[in-house]
């Protein structure tokens, strides 16, 4: 019990008597590695948006952006800059701007190279099933979710999508359970 009680005592689960998402010169939590995932056309029409919050949910990442935009072809030629000269390009524009999407941020331990391997290979037909588009995809132009892959590209989508204010730094409750602080 006392080891229980120091460690929530000293590392942030009070955090309703303190202001919400500050952690005031703590050094045991430095903000983590962030990235960037959507809920691309496909699967919120198809309503798969709950069960794949859940996967990054249950695997122990923290949401700190959320938000459901009717994206614009200006932002996703930026999203997608680096395929502009691929044949699917324009289809692809056509497909992620033809309904709403749902795009977050998720912080964590190695949340980037993570995901990635959760979201599966582009190409459903090679996507395990287990991973999201294994599970839930059959063809590359309608693969459900986007997942940033690297640290550096996260970063850029991150500011592209999401201004600074609209990601929140809170502090989750089971963080010292889900990697060792
Ligand atoms: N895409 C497509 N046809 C292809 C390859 C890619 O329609 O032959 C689409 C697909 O939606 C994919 C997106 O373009 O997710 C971005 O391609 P990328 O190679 O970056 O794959 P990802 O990073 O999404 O796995
Ligand atoms: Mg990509």
């Amino acid at each position: 019990f006392l080891t229980v009680y120091s460690l929530s005592g000293s590392r942030g689960c009070r955090s309703l008597s303190r202001p919400l998402g500050r952690r005031q010169g703590m050094p045991w939590t430095g903000r983590q590695e962030r990235t960037l995932i959507a809920v691309k056309p496909d699967g919120v029409q198809r309503r798969l948006v709950g069960q794949i919050i859940q996967r990054f949910e249950q695997r122990g990442f923290k949401l700190v952006g959320l938000k459901m935009v009717q994206a614009s072809h200006g932002i996703l030629s930026e999203h997608y800059g680096e395929l502009r000269t691929k044949p699917f390009f324009q289809s692809l524009l056509t497909y992620m701007s033809s309904g709403p999407v749902v795009v977050m941020v998720w912080e964590g331990h190695n949340v980037v190279q993570a995901s990635r391997k959760m979201v599966g290979q582009t190409n459903p037909a090679e996507a395990p099933a287990g991973t999201i588009r294994g599970d839930f995809s059959v063809h590359v132009s309608r693969n459900v979710v986007h997942a940033s892959d690297s640290q550096e590209g996260a970063q850029k989508e991150i500011q592209l999508w999401f201004p600074a204010k609209d990601l929140l730094d809170w502090d989750c409750c089971d963080q010292i359970y889900t990697i060792e602080v």
